[in-house]
């Protein structure tokens, strides 16, 4: 076939000059204006993302895209869970989040099962501190990726630098948390290294075939698909904090500490941080990192009910949270909406008041250590997941939970 192609690692387009007639219908639907017609032959240019729109729209057939398939030798190549070890800063110091820990706990299970290393990748400055802590939590060995320019998050500086260590390291499975950052970064990488990823999972796995089994909600949360990535390495995730528990802390494991050389330039940053703004919520501490969270659902019947939750939440020394139905109605923001479109709550105690338990809440609350369940409908789903369930009028109940409570 003489063919115009553009390669892209393991993706190939490529037109049949000899089936193309110059019919323009592919320059018209490209959404990139990346293939234009060129005496009387397309042409495609090197901004193509290969999204594939034009290959059905083409009447000629003339368009193909072809996806190396990686071998089973290359397979081989690839080795080794990592985790972004995502650090926070705490005054003066840069520590891993909560969610790395999280992470750990599910990586050292993966990697056990494919007897394989378990590694976290640090990045960030000279104020890098803790890092003991994750081999105590499961790694076997500890990345540290430090330079000045990595001191705060930018997309770009940390895409170059995972996606360089990813080139040199070749992992089989790479793991991010599903945090503001984590949702920038792991997709940067994705794309620029051509590979799968699978966004926000509930599950993770290993199959009989040392495939990575992503578990996540799809076609709104009705049904739980579970994604391999077959032809591309690493398999890579992103989890949400609060799905996982982290392990238990085990100062006797001993681990490596490792750096990585980091090539970076000021001028490959094209973004820079002016001022950072913190959004106050009156104090409160988020419902992701509360011990105890009182949700509101649709139940609660009237917005002035929402007091009785928020009395109940002070008697505890918890949180107010709620479901999406009270988002939606104005009654609370979307930062206390707990489930699949809203947080992922992990708390030792969660109340549901007159929450129903579609899938859609279930998968941001299910992993609370202690669920109980208020509504007056005995068949209602919350009662499925619930480890103490109350049948009854909630507003009857809520003021003598909270009359006993406070004496
Ligand atoms: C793509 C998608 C994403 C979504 N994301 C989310 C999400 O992130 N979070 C979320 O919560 N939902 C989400 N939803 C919506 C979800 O499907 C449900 O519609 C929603 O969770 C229902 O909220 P609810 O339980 O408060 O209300 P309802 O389902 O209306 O349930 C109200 C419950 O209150 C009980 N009740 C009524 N009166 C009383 C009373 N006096 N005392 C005690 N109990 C009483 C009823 O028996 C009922 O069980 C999503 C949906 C889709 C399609
Ligand atoms: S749509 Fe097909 S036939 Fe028409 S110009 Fe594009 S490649 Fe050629
Ligand atoms: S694959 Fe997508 S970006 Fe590339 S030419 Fe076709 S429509 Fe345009």
């Amino acid at each position: 076939m003489n063919g115009e192609r553009l390669h892209l690692k393991n993706i190939m387009l490529t037109i049949d000059l000899e089936k193309c007639t110059g019919c323009k219908i592919c320059e018209k639907i490209c959404p990139f204006g990346a293939i234009a017609v060129v005496d009387k032959v397309a042409q495609v240019q090197d901004n193509c993302t290969l999204c594939g729109a034009c290959v059905p729209r083409c009447p000629a057939e003339a368009i193909s895209i072809e996806r190396k398939r990686i071998s089973e030798e290359e397979l081989r190549l690839f080795s080794g869970v990592f985790i972004w070890g995502e650090c926070e800063e705490k005054g003066e110091k840069l520590i891993p989040k909560k969610v790395v820990k999280e992470l750990l706990s599910q990586g050292r299970r993966l990697s056990d099962k494919l007897c394989q290393e378990l590694s976290v990748v640090v990045l960030g400055d000279g104020r890098l501190t803790g890092l003991d802590t994750l081999i105590a939590h499961g790694a076997d060995r500890v990345i540290r990726c430090q330079h000045e320019l990595l001191g705060r998050f930018t997309t770009e500086a940390f895409t170059s630098v995972v996606s360089a260590l990813i080139s040199k390291e070749k992992p089989s499975v790479f793991l991010f948390g599903a945090t503001p950052h984590g949702r920038e970064l792991a997709p940067r990488v994705a794309a620029r290294l051509q590979l799968g990823l699978t966004a926000d999972c509930t599950g993770l796995d290993i199959d009989e075939k040392g495939h990575l089994i992503q578990t996540r909600p799809a076609f709104g949360g009705n049904i739980m698909a579970s994604i391999v990535s077959l032809y591309t390495r690493p398999q890579m995730a992103t989890v949400r904090p609060n799905v996982f528990h982290p392990g238990e802390l085990d100062t006797s494991r001993r681990g490596e500490i490792d750096d990585f050389e980091v090539a970076l330039s000021p001028a490959a940053i094209r973004t820079k941080l002016v001022a950072l703004e913190q959004i106050d919520d009156e104090g409160e501490i988020g419902i992701e990192d509360a011990d105890i969270v009182v949700a509101a659902g649709r139940g609660c019947q009237k917005k002035e009910n929402l007091q009785l939750i928020q009395e109940l939440a002070d008697a505890l020394g918890g949180v107010t949270a709620g479901s999406r139905a009270l988002v939606e109605l104005d009654w609370l923001p979307h930062t206390k909406q707990v489930g699949q479109s809203g947080l992922t709550v992990g708390p030792q105690l969660y109340i549901a008041v007159g929450i129903s338990g579609a899938i859609q809440h279930l998968v941001g609350m299910s992993s609370a250590k202690t669920i109980v369940a208020i509504n007056k409908d005995p068949d209602a789903p919350i009662f499925n997941v619930a480890d103490l369930g109350v049948v009854g009028d909630a507003m009857e109940i809520l003021p003598l939970l909270i009359r006993e409570l406070r004496k």
